[in-house]
């Protein structure tokens, strides 16, 4: 059973003097680095390596630094932005939600079933990934609300493993806010700045 465990989540020393060998297949290990413990997550979307702990002793393998790649094209981001926008739009004042689920070519649009909505919360069923899909940005609106991340998308966010996630805000108005994040296993990175960069020119901007 150890080892089930120990290959479903590996520690592995960062190499210091060659590359670090790719994880080869959808997953995460950590890496224990001379300047911290990094965790290092592997999806069909995405590779990140974020930086998770200090270690207090002197530790004689190399550095990582954090990154994180999505492996969609910002069009693609565009273009389902500007779809969930559309449908959020009609839904204002309740709230919205869907996903987007990333397949071999690249991102697929995937309406919610919606449990339950009103102008401050939303509960809704994760869709269940295609073969070969996997579900990669979370969408939210928040009504006539700024963008921003509430305590209970806090909440949320911490249950779910991986995912991007993206809230829009201010729908009542022509110029609607967003935020964007990175979860993963608890941890978040701001992904804001990317997010109005790619969306600027569509009447997007920060929360
Ligand atoms: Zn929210």
């Amino acid at each position: 059973l150890d080892i089930a465990l120990q290959s479903l989540c590996p520690v592995l020393p960062a190499p210091k003097f060659s590359p670090l060998e790719p994880l080869a297949a959808a997953g995460h290990r950590m890496v224990l680095a001379a300047n911290g413990l990094f965790v290092e997550i592997e999806r069909p979307w995405m590779h990140a390596v974020l930086k998770v702990g200090e270690v207090g002793v002197p530790v004689p393998y190399g550095e990582m630094s954090e990154a994180v790649d999505l492996r969609f094209s910002d069009e693609q981001f565009r273009g389902m932005a500007g779809e969930f926008l559309a449908v959020a739009r009609q839904a204002h004042p309740v709230e919205h939600a869907a996903w987007c689920e990333f397949r071999g070519s690249g991102l697929a649009y995937r309406e919610v079933e919606v449990l339950a909505s009103s102008s401050a919360s939303i509960q809704y069923a994760r869709p269940e990934p295609v073969t070969g899909g996997s579900l990669a940005i979370d969408l939210h609106s928040h009504g006539s609300f700024p963008a921003f991340w509430s305590a209970t998308d806090d909440a949320d966010d911490v249950m779910d493993d991986v995912k991007l996630g993206v809230v829009f805000g201010n729908l009542d108005r022509d110029r609607v806010s967003v935020a964007s994040r990175l979860s993963a296993f608890g941890q978040f990175r701001d992904l804001t700045e990317w997010a109005v960069g790619v969306l600027a020119g569509t009447a997007v901007e920060a929360g």
